[in-house]
């Protein structure tokens, strides 16, 4: 069974009189343990595609099922719930909470779904060890780099330890060094801890850790591409 599953997506976007369609007839099946990257120019439809993959939003017309459910007959609060669960969001903007220091962005998840304080800390403590931040616990986020917030973002994007990590550009606003980290870490994540991971983006770079890549153009699949990685790529 696949853990995310696309069968005829449309999105259309009512424009005062006309209606365009952002994404025309996506037929996609994603499955545990994939590396999958998809590519486009801007415009393809990479972000409405991103907000469908995640469940953010519903389709004008098609089916997304999560986990096998159809995310259209869900009411939004079982939707957020199962979502909370099984996604992982990293966004290329960080949406960090400006008010909220790295452990409180960290742990945010974990309020959410009423874990108890104490457990949430000592989560949040090994997450920003492994992301390296640990001396920045009590930033705020203005008193962080750009890459150390991206970091934050990813540690809070694997505070519940969901099979799946979606990201849109993550690496968008980064300088290339701290993008290769970044990417590296993902890389790891799915290679020791078989994460799902999908990443919307337009940096070819990031092809080169995936095992699939879906190519979009004007809110179609135009191609998709299997990939073995090679040692050679590591
Ligand atoms: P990408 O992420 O690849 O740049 P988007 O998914 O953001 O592409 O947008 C795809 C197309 O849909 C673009 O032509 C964009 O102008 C249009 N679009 C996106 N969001 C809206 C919206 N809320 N209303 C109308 N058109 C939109
Ligand atoms: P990078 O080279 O990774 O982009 P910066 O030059 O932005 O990093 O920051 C270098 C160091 O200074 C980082 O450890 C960061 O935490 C710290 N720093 C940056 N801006 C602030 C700030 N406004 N307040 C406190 N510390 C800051």
């Amino acid at each position: 069974e696949p853990l995310i599953k696309l069968t005829d997506v449309w999105k259309l976007y009512q424009m005062g009189e006309v209606e365009f369609a952002a994404l025309k007839g996506i037929d996609l099946e994603i499955y545990e343990g994939e590396f999958l990257v998809v590519l486009g120019p801007s415009g393809s439809g990479k972000s409405t595609l991103m907000n469908l993959l995640g469940c953010l939003d519903i389709p004008s017309k098609g089916t997304v099922l999560l986990n096998s459910r159809d995310i259209s007959e869900l009411a939004e609060s079982e939707l957020a719930r199962i979502r909370g669960q099984m996604i992982g969001f990293i966004f290329q903007s960080f949406n960090l909470i400006p008010t909220l220091n790295t452990m409180g962005n960290v742990i945010l998840p974990l309020e959410f779904q009423e874990e108890e304080p104490e457990k949430a800390r000592k989560r949040g403590e090994y997450l920003l060890e492994i992301v390296g931040l640990s001396d920045k616990t009590f930033n705020l986020p203005s008193q962080l780099s750009g890459g150390q917030r991206q970091r934050v973002a990813i540690a809070r994007s694997l505070a519940v330890n969901p099979p799946i990590i979606l990201a849109d550009e993550p690496t968008g606003n980064l300088d290339t060094k701290t993008g290769d980290y970044i990417l590296d870490f993902l890389s790891k994540l799915h290679e020791k801890e078989g994460k799902t991971i999908i990443i919307v983006t337009h940096d070819l770079d990031i092809v080169k850790h995936a095992t699939r890549v879906v190519y979009i153009r004007d809110g179609e699949i135009e191609k998709i591409e299997e990939r073995k990685k090679n040692e050679s790529e590591k």
